[in-house]
């Protein structure tokens, strides 16, 4: 199987839909193709997030009790209970078929009406899609093997690489003194926009920081939830944007924030 073909198979992969000789050739090509290998790997992810749970309504507690229990209003009387006249059971009978035909009209009604708004409810917020393409880039740098275009653990030529290749110059800070050191820097692009990568190491684990201007940012911390294992945070300090991505544990992650937040506040610059 060629790659372009490959590549067309992978969202039906990902369901389970593909027959049996094609998901065998799939398997067999995907074997000797790290390129595709890597596709399938970036679908699964973005996948995973924009599964995430705030994407998903569950339904109030209680409402299946509320349901069963007008089921149960509206059954028939146990055998042996006194019957009225026929004429007034017929009346009774038509009142509760119109009393349900009005709820399914009701349901049917918010069923059209729902089917007309959901595809803009469920689509993911700005702030959703780019958490996907952050946790993207960070597991493509690590797996293409292009985690870094500057590698230094000196924050002096790490900064001054980027000029010239950013319309901006990054806040750039060594953290080796609190065992995050600075091991390199990339150029990245997020949301159709270049962004600095700073890529700082804890123990054996990577975290891919990404920077870029946002004059309008306030001031601002906020935890992602955790996805695929990996953490992420973002947060906004002295005109910048900075995603955090990383596999390390959350408290380290936090910790991470937290000394470089303290680093690169505007008064420190
Ligand atoms: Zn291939």
């Amino acid at each position: 199987m060629s790659c372009k073909l490959t590549r067309r198979f992978v969202p039906g992969y990902l369901d389970g839909e593909l027959d049996l000789s094609h998901t065998i050739e799939m398997e067999t090509h995907l074997q000797v193709c790290t390129e595709c290998v890597r596709e399938l790997k970036t679908q699964q992810a973005l996948r995973a997030a924009l599964q995430r749970s705030s994407l998903a309504y569950a339904a109030p507690e209680g409402l299946r009790e509320r349901v069963q229990a007008s089921l149960h209003a509206s059954a028939p009387a146990p055998a042996g209970t006194p019957v009225e006249a026929p004429k007034r059971v017929n009346v009774w009978n038509a009142f509760q078929f119109l009393r349900w035909a009005g709820a399914f009209a009701v349901l049917a009604l918010c069923t059209v009406i729902a089917w007309q708004l959901l595809p803009g409810l469920r689509a993911p917020s700005s702030e959703q899609r780019l958490a996907a393409e952050v946790l993207t880039s960070h597991v493509r740098s690590l797996e293409a093997n292009h985690l870094m275009d500057v590698v230094s653990t000196d924050q002096h030529t790490v900064k001054p690489w980027f000029d010239g290749k950013l319309d901006f110059s990054p806040p750039v800070e060594d953290l080796a003194s609190d065992s995050f050191p600075l091991v390199g820097g990339r150029l990245d692009y997020l949301e159709g926009r270049q962004v600095a990568a700073l890529i700082y190491q804890r123990r054996k684990h990577f975290i891919n920081v990404f920077v870029w201007p946002d004059s309008a940012a306030v001031n601002s911390t906020q935890i992602i939830t955790p996805q695929q294992g990996y953490n992420m945070t973002r947060w906004s300090r002295g005109g910048f944007q900075f995603w955090a991505v990383s596999d390390v544990g959350s408290a380290d992650l936090a910790e991470f924030v937290r000394l470089l937040e303290t680093r690169t506040a505007p008064e420190s610059k």
